[in-house]
């Protein structure tokens, strides 16, 4: 009894011992790792856990850092590190423990005392001004508090102890804020009180009739990385109301325990205090440390300023560098203030102006409330899956627009209209300049042609360099199109909204929903949308996205569709076009399944998808956002392309046919080159040719021919050279008025020339149907191979990667030529 007393006074007077404090030659016993998750993490690696011995090596005043002997171990650690870390030392321990008869105390009984000590928990509790903190504080500690509707003049805090289950928890109510920047007294208090008293658990007491506004205090405690439990108060007023709320799913999309309490009448609060000692204790398998998702360009901006903060390390001891870095976007001058003494603070300062700058030119909107957008959107996404509100609830316009569009049942079909009217717009508005560009390339070519001696420099400028970026190039005006629409469905928001509903849809699967977003920016790029995975934190979910992202049609193979589309499905385009992505994603969800039943055992990890207020597009911005997009694929037309190119047509010029006879192609009699059948003929004797006839018993049952064949090897680079592939293999050689033809006109008009299918079309619906399925299918290309490889730390994944979506590209592809067989 009479050490309880004592350690309540200890709590009183914050005398608790730090490490840090601890003179040479010492021995103490760890009672607490303090300070925010990861730092506990990182320490706790260390060894610094509760019950062990510490000896205290060297422990100069002045000087930084500390070592210590720890397992048998000499460690240094930081002083500020040192600080969070909190001891019994054996005077304090004899103190506390009765004390043997000769008064020593052994390392043993200093183990035991150190055990008791542990079962202090200080808990702080906040929340917003009447949620019901104090009447909450009064009923476990019957002290009589003043309670009711006012807001504190004075403040303060009061702190009381109370026993339970063989604990000991002091209890500190803090005034109540909205929310915990530093602009009112009462928010730097609360603020102050948690970074620097580092109270074991902060006690979030909500209102649970008002959830949004209440929950913002709760997003900021999450930045913070430390540990909470939630209250979910006034929860009878909840009940009333007719709402209702999962408060199991909302507790773990926050990776924060939720209990329901109606503290004025004392209800639930011992589940409450059981479940803070579970938390205490780390035995609470909810509590997980979530990263709230602010949006790629916030998220670019808080990445260029942890690093620099991360170089000053005592700092990021005391607090996440991540909270601190949203701090500084913020303008929070507390923030700025701590870190006034590291040693780059000028540049920290610098690059947060910076960022500042950077997103109020993005976005037209300064930080702090694209911050505080950011925030409301992550409550309203978690809120849309757990919550439904009773009938006072009212929805603002967001709501109301958000209650259509991620409707259960509604949302698919919006979704979908939203997907068509952006390829429709992509093929109508596109073809309009496609003309204007391919008069223009060939232009070029003539130009060159007319003006260079021939040789094969010239060849190579003309049918290689000019022909094969050309017919690249054409579709320019295609992706840009394509790129505005996703820019603008990103900058107003509905993008977050469809990835809100497909992330059901995921759930229902058995996808993760995190894998959505990289899936999304599949669409674009599979590069950085395989590097996106890195926000997924279970390796398996990681691997699985990574594997099944490749069935997401980049924009590479979007010229392929049009070509093919617009040759042989010129009254359904947007149909095709839709109905291909949509296979790809069908593909994907099939290839999940199967790979969560044989090579993956996952465990879910809830979390929120964010649902952020719908803003008013600003035409600058998105043009300027479809740019950026537009620029990466130029700079790949410029590089890996420009270099493919070259390899193929130099595979196609070489070995050089030298005369041949039109009317008997095989024998060799005296023809001009230039004629279109010699050019086939050289093709069909050169390597390419080569390579291609010997494909030709593989691809021949999906209805294609050797040409085709080499389209598909030519785009393992990249997916665009299998277009200007068929234009080098299938424009060749004609004379000038043919080269004018657009690419699809061309392919419409290809016949056999040799052969028994001689005379016959080269291509038909069917055909182009089953070419278009194993474009989709098969590997993208072989910068995604890489980027597999370098994520997933191992070939293995990646040449796995090459023959999986090869395997199910010709499989599809056949069905769909047989098939497609008995229509056409
Ligand atoms: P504080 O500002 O967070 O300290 O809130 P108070 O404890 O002063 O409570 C504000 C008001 O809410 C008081 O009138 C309380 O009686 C009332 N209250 C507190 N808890 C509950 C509850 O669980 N249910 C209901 N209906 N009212 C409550
Ligand atoms: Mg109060």
């Amino acid at each position: 009894m009479s050490y309880i007393c004592t350690l309540f006074l200890i709590v009183l007077n914050k005398v608790q011992v730090r490490l840090s404090e601890v003179e040479e030659n010492n021995r103490v016993v760890i009672t607490k790792v303090l300070g925010h998750g990861s730092f506990r993490r990182r320490i706790s690696e260390m060894g610094f856990v509760t019950g062990k011995e510490v000896l205290v090596l060297k422990n100069a005043p002045l000087f930084d850092p500390v070592e210590y002997q720890l397992l048998g171990y000499n460690v240094s650690l930081r002083r500020a590190e040192a600080e969070l870390i909190e001891v019994i030392t054996i005077a304090e321990a004899l103190d506390l423990a009765v004390p043997t008869f000769d008064g020593t105390i052994d390392m043993e009984a200093l183990k035991i005392s150190a055990k008791e000590k542990s079962k202090t928990i200080l808990i702080a509790l906040a929340g917003n001004p009447n949620c019901g903190k104090t009447t909450l504080f009064n009923r476990v500690t019957n002290s009589k508090e003043h309670v009711g509707n006012y807001s504190g003049v004075t403040v303060d805090s009061k702190i009381a102890s109370f026993q339970h289950r063989g604990y000991t928890l002091n209890l500190v109510d803090l005034p109540g804020t909205y929310s915990l920047t530093s602009f009112s007294p009462e928010e730097l208090f609360t603020r102050n009180y948690i970074i620097e008293e580092t109270p074991d658990i902060v006690l979030n007491v909500i209102d649970a009739s008002n959830l949004e506004r209440n929950l913002f205090l709760t997003t900021q405690l999450i930045d913070m990385d430390i540990k909470v439990v939630l209250a979910l108060n006034m929860y009878d007023d909840l009940i009333t109301s007719g709402a209702k709320l999962n408060q199991k799913k909302l507790g773990n999309l926050l990776g924060i325990p939720i209990i329901p309490t109606t503290a004025s009448r004392g209800e639930g609060l011992n589940e409450l205090f059981d479940e803070i000692i579970e938390v205490y204790e780390e035995r609470n398998p909810v509590v997980r440390h979530i990263h709230i998702n602010y949006g790629e360009e916030l998220e670019q901006s808080i990445k260029a300023i942890r690093t620099e903060i991360k170089e000053d390390k005592p700092i990021t001891a005391k607090l996440s560098s991540r909270y601190l870095a949203l701090r500084l976007l913020d303008n929070d001058p507390a923030a700025l203030e701590t870190l006034k003494t590291s040693t780059n603070f000028n540049h920290i300062n610098e690059v947060v102006q910076q960022e500042i700058a950077r997103l109020k030119s993005r976005w037209n909107e300064d930080s702090s409330s694209l911050i505080t957008n950011a925030k409301y959107g992550f409550i309203s996404g978690a809120l849309r899956e757990t919550f439904k509100a009773g009938v006072q609830w009212r929805y603002a316009i967001t709501g109301k627009i958000d209650r259509l569009v991620t409707h259960r049942i509604l949302g698919f079909p919006i979704f979908l209209l939203f997907m068509f009217l952006t390829f429709f717009a992509t093929f109508t508005l596109g073809s309009f300049p496609m003309v204007w560009i391919n008069q223009g390339v060939a232009f070029l070519g003539d130009m060159i042609k007319s003006s260079m001696p021939p040789g094969m420099f010239k060849d190579l400028l003309t049918d290689g360099v000019i022909n094969g970026l050309g017919s690249i190039i054409i579709f320019l005006p295609n992706i840009l199109i394509l790129f505005f629409f996703t820019s603008l469905m990103e900058d107003t928001g509905y993008m977050a909204r469809a990835a809100f509903i497909m992330d059901k849809l995921m759930h229902k699967i058995g996808l993760h929903g995190r894998s959505f977003i990289p899936m999304v920016m599949g669409f674009g790029c599979n590069v950085p949308a395989i590097m996106a995975t890195r926000t997924i934190r279970n390796r398996g979910d990681r691997l699985l996205t990574m594997l099944i992202i490749p069935f997401m049609s980049c924009s590479a193979r979007l010229p392929v569709y049009i070509v093919l589309i617009s040759a042989f499905f010129p009254n359904s385009p947007a149909l095709i076009l839709t109905g291909l992505y949509l296979l790809g994603i069908t593909m994907a969800i099939i290839m999940a399944k199967i790979l969560n039943r044989t090579l993956f055992r996952r465990k879910e990890t809830p979390f929120v998808m964010e649902l952020p207020p719908y803003r008013m597009p600003i035409m600058r911005n998105t043009l300027v956002h479809m740019w950026d997009k537009a620029r990466q694929y130029l700079q790949k037309i410029g590089g890996t392309i420009l270099i493919a190119v070259i390899i193929i047509w130099a595979l196609e010029y070489f070995p050089r046919t030298k005369n041949i006879d039109p009317a008997n192609p095989t024998s060799v009699t005296a023809t001009q080159p230039g004629h279109s059948i010699y050019n086939q003929t050289q093709i069909e004797n050169s390597y390419l040719g080569s390579i291609g006839h010997a494909m030709e018993p593989i691809i021949a049952p999906l209805g294609m021919d050797w040409r085709m064949g080499i389209c598909l090897l030519a785009g393992i680079p990249a997916k665009e050279i299998v277009v200007s592939t068929m234009g080098v293999l299938y424009q060749t050689g004609k004379d000038d008025q043919k080269s004018k033809e657009l690419l699809p006109e061309v392919l419409r008009a290809q016949e056999y020339y040799i052969g028994p299918k001689a005379g016959q079309k080269v291509f038909n619906q069917a055909v182009a149907l089953a070419f278009l399925v194993f474009v989709l299918l098969y590997f993208p290309c072989i910068a995604v191979i890489a980027t597999i490889k370098r994520e997933s730390g191992s070939w293995k994944w990646a040449l796995f990667t090459v023959v999986y979506t090869t395997g199910f590209a010709w499989i599809f592809s056949f069905i769909t030529y047989r098939i497609a067989l008995l229509f056409i």
